[in-house]
């Protein structure tokens, strides 16, 4: 997706800006529930979203991208750290000013069979939050507003009576997006929003959120476990490992070229649909780690082929690496300028 045009005047380049992001839950045991360790879901990940952009969050299951999605929207608190919305601490707003900006925060869910209360008819799902931060007056505006959003998503208005066991997959994620849509969001977290959907309908479904970016300067976190998802949804991409961020690159940069041993064994993994054309697949040795019990130094030490003593002992920090082709990128490890990792882009030779 391209980045929108916007012609606001606002002083923040960046929307979002998350600064040392911890998440720790514990772990507790016995009858007294004593704490005997924490699951370090999140640990020290600093991003920012500029306006209009769609940042792709990626990694494996437990990795900490849903946990990460959680805490910009303050649906959780975090252990430490900040998440700036437009400048402004989110974990230091009052309630009262907290549930204004709930009205610019919105969130799309992986699932659209669990996320819609099933007893609800269509209308009062996508009206709820329009009467919730009392948006309308009057029940002919309300449903006047359900309508339009039921267009703009693409269903037909005359299906807001019906039941969402009524709809399709994809009809059941555009009731998801409508809803998000209603309170007039300018920031959206979609969470894995088309990983429960057949790979015919996700298309159509990540056509529609790049349309509705364009109409709406919307701003996307896209949440996604798989790449090749992301690839063409995302200006930037940010992989994470085991609760940190191993690299943050321009979509381009990232396929182009991963600076990072992970992405580059994440990228060797996505299938080519050329039939000459293969690529060598890289497999990790070993399981993911326990985020309750991570590895010393380089939380990627243990699975990756290029380690050296220093990364056993010494956590590598996310910085800004200078390319050649001078897209912006930041990368945590300490090799990264050293080693000439296989190029993401398929090429005969490669077979
Ligand atoms: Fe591999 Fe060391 Fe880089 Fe970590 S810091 S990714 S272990 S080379």
């Amino acid at each position: 997706m391209s980045i929108a045009s916007n012609n606001t005047s606002d002083v923040h380049a960046n929307l979002v800006e998350a600064t040392g992001l911890r998440k720790y839950f514990p772990i507790t045991a016995g009858v007294f529930r004593r704490v005997i360790g924490h699951v370090k879901a999140v640990e020290d990940v600093s991003f920012s979203i500029k306006r209009g952009e769609t940042l792709g969050l990626v990694g494996e299951s437990g990795c900490g991208k849903t946990t990460t999605g959680r805490l910009l929207l303050r649906l959780m608190a975090p252990t430490s750290g900040t998440v700036l919305y437009e400048g402004r601490d989110i974990f230091d707003l009052p309630l009262e000013e907290m549930r204004r900006l709930r009205r610019n925060i919105q969130i799309i869910f992986q699932d659209p069979y669990s996320s819609l209360h099933p007893r609800m008819r269509v209308h009062e799902i996508i009206s709820e939050p329009i009467r919730f931060h009392r948006l309308l007056e009057g029940k002919q505006a309300v449903n006047a507003r359900v309508d339009e959003l039921m267009e703009v998503v693409g269903l037909s208005a005359a299906y807001r009576n019906r039941y969402p066991h009524e709809f399709s997959g994809g009809q059941r994620q555009r009731i998801g997006i409508a809803r998000a849509l209603a309170v007039d969001p300018r920031f959206i977290v979609c969470d894995e929003p088309v990983s429960a959907l057949d790979v015919s309908i996700q298309a159509q479904v990540l056509n529609l959120l790049e349309d509705l970016q364009e109409q709406f300067d919307l701003t996307y976190l896209f949440i996604a476990h798989d790449l090749s998802v992301v690839q063409h949804a995302s200006d930037r991409i940010a992989v994470m490992y085991l609760g940190r961020i191993a690299e943050v690159a321009e979509s381009r940069a990232l396929f182009e070229k991963p600076l990072h041993p992970y992405c580059e064994a994440l990228l060797s993994a996505i299938p080519i649909p050329e039939p000459d054309v293969k690529r060598r697949q890289i497999l990790l040795v070993g399981d993911v780690p326990s985020p309750a019990n991570p590895p010393s130094g380089c939380y990627f030490h243990p699975r990756c082929k290029y380690a050296v003593e220093r990364c056993h002992s010494e956590t590598p920090q996310l910085r800004t690496v200078p390319t050649a082709n001078g897209l912006e990128r930041q990368v945590a490890c300490h090799r990264a300028e050293e080693l000439d990792l296989q190029s993401g882009k398929p090429t005969a030779e490669a077979i």
